[in-house]
């Protein structure tokens, strides 16, 4: 049977808005010692040096993927003209892809997502290289409708078998068209949208949806209930960010 279940877009990301801190007191360290300080800072802290040529003139994308869920080439090749259009990086944007075991979980909190990334990232922002992780896993999230969680500064998480499960069948969006959409709207989060780092330039953030813009049209919208990404996706490109965004991207050191 085919199940048409409704994944508002507004659950696309449901992002770390939550300031990570460590309480752990046992003796192994917890998964964010492992993170040197530079990636391990709250979402939107980097936009400034994601956006501008200084003092990073290098951008490192690292994705790990589980089997099963490796990354649709098209949706990276879009992710990377994304970035090309709004990133100054003299010295190139680089996406590299690695394969990683499945951990066999159905369900992936926020922290097995940090616990991964600690056992399995390995670049990092050091001289002239920021480097952002991708991780796509096989599974779902705490909250099932979440595509996509962005989680630090230089860090992402893509629930990529909920975005199989949903996309690229008949009637359903294309796979890359969803996943070019969650791996941008999240990208955009690094990149300080919606007054997340990025300051507006003009007040756009929408009230109800804290970082997100108040354009429906936009990337960065975050929709209303009644609507829902898959079905908004059908015969649709991905959105793009509207004016009110790439303006605030513009101040903030992009272009
Ligand atoms: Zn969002
Ligand atoms: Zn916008």
């Amino acid at each position: 049977m085919i199940s048409h279940i409704r994944f508002p877009i507004w659950m696309i990301c449901w992002m770390g808005m939550i300031l990570l801190s460590c309480h752990k007191q046992d003796q192994s360290p917890s998964a964010s010692d492992h993170l040197p300080s530079a990636n391990n800072q709250a979402p939107g802290a980097s936009a400034h040096d994601l956006l501008s040529d200084s003092p990073y003139n290098t951008l490192q994308v690292e994705i790990a993927y589980m089997p099963d869920v490796a990354p649709d080439a098209q949706a990276i090749q879009q992710l990377q003209t994304f970035l090309e259009t709004y990133l100054h990086k003299s010295a190139g944007i680089h996406i590299t892809m690695h394969q990683i075991a499945d951990a066999g979980q159905s369900t992936y909190s926020l922290q097995d997502i940090m616990q991964l990334e600690s056992r399995y990232r390995t670049a990092f922002t050091t001289g002239n290289q920021i480097a952002v992780f991708i991780l796509y896993v096989n599974g779902q999230y705490t909250d099932a409708q979440v595509l996509g969680i962005t989680y630090r500064n230089t860090s992402v998480c893509v629930f990529a078998k909920t975005i199989h499960d949903n996309s690229g069948g008949i009637g359903q969006a294309s796979r890359t068209s969803v996943e070019a959409t969650v791996l941008e709207h999240e990208f955009g989060h690094m990149l300080g949208l919606v007054n997340l780092g990025s300051p507006m330039q003009m007040p756009h953030e929408d009230a109800a949806h804290p970082h997100h813009c108040n354009n429906q049209h936009c990337l960065m919208y975050y929709q209303t209930e009644t609507s829902d990404l898959f079905g908004f996706l059908i015969g649709s490109p991905v959105p793009a960010l509207d004016s009110n965004c790439v303006h605030d991207l513009e101040a903030n050191g992009g272009k």
